[in-house]
């Protein structure tokens, strides 16, 4: 076994990205095991077939080319990276799900979403994103460039929300010319999952960080769906205020310090489908549990004390 377990040191002010802090209001012992004791973690062959193609697509963008690597090396080389140091192996590592995105057929694919159908699903995405930015450009947008003249694919933004640093990237960013001074900017996160994100916490954190990083103010921001090439809650407005992400970071981080003591907040719905370190959570017996060091739990009130 190649796992020891070894806690890391904590930061003093905790640095959070929007799914740290997602992942703190469902269950803490599930951040815990995934970023603290940096226990392996098992994925979903979606979750491979998104970054797959977000990576394809910031390389077009970035360069104007495709990488000339064959989507199925891709595929096979980030399965490789997500197995490295990890005692699983493909068959238990990386999990089929039953819902196959649209595009594909059930009968073509009678495991669900597998390797195989990543492979035949990356290259329909593509297609839709072609369309995407097509149609984006039809509008009068074009890829906005960093200050340095870097395209705007996967842009980092750093600012700090609850008292903590975030740090986030934006997949891509769009300009459309106009008057002086009234350029307008789009934010677009891709969404590669079957589920459609239910707020715009993600985004409007991003034109937070947008702002705070090149002083221009978004003038919209959405989701991009590579499963049906739909946008997704796309806004002028903003709907979350600083004041309510400053909220959201605050609580996450106490949750964070909850469970650095022991103290975690227990979200069973998430064990079944969701949980990517169940095979290391001592509350369903996962066989890993052993290998990492904590603080025993026991329930007081609601919630796991140790
Ligand atoms: S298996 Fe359930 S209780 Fe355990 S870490 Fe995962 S979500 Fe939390």
């Amino acid at each position: 076994m190649v796992w020891c377990g070894k806690i890391a040191t904590m930061e003093t002010k905790l640095r959070l990205s929007h799914s740290q802090q997602k992942s703190l209001h469902s269950c803490t012992l599930s951040w815990f095991l995934q970023r603290r004791a940096r226990m392996p973690q098992t994925t979903y062959w979606s979750t491979i077939a998104g970054s797959c193609f977000h990576e394809r697509v910031d390389a077009k963008v970035t360069t104007g080319r495709f990488p000339a690597e064959s989507i199925k090396d891709h595929v096979q080389r980030l399965v490789d990276d997500h197995l490295k140091n990890s005692p699983f192996d493909e068959s238990d590592g990386i999990r089929v799900s039953k819902q196959l995105p649209s595009g594909l057929r059930a009968t073509d694919h009678p495991n669900g979403f597998d390797k195989a159908a990543v492979i035949a699903a990356v290259p329909i995405w593509l297609n839709k994103w072609h369309r995407f930015m097509a149609d984006q450009e039809a509008d009068g947008w074009v890829v906005w460039a960093e200050p340095d003249g870097t395209p705007g694919a996967e842009v980092e933004v750093r600012y700090e929300l609850g008292g903590h640093p975030v740090v986030g990237s934006i997949d891509l960013v769009m300009l459309k010319r106009r008057a002086i001074r009234d350029d307008q900017i789009a934010l677009w996160d891709y969404k590669a999952g079957r589920s459609k994100p239910d707020d715009t916490s993600q985004l409007d954190g991003y034109r937070i960080g947008f702002e705070e990083t090149y002083g221009l103010t978004p003038h919209q921001a959405g989701y991009w769906m590579a499963r049906t090439g739909k946008e997704h809650l796309t806004a002028t407005l903003p709907t979350f205020t600083r004041a309510m992400l400053d909220y959201k970071f605050a609580e996450a981080g106490e949750r964070a310090a909850q469970a650095e003591v022991g103290e975690y907040h227990i979200d069973r719905t998430a064990c079944a489908y969701l949980c990517s370190v169940k095979d290391s959570c001592p509350l369903v017996g996962g066989y890993l549990s052993e290998l990492v060091a904590l603080p025993t739990p026991t329930v007081r009130d609601g919630m796991i004390h140790s």
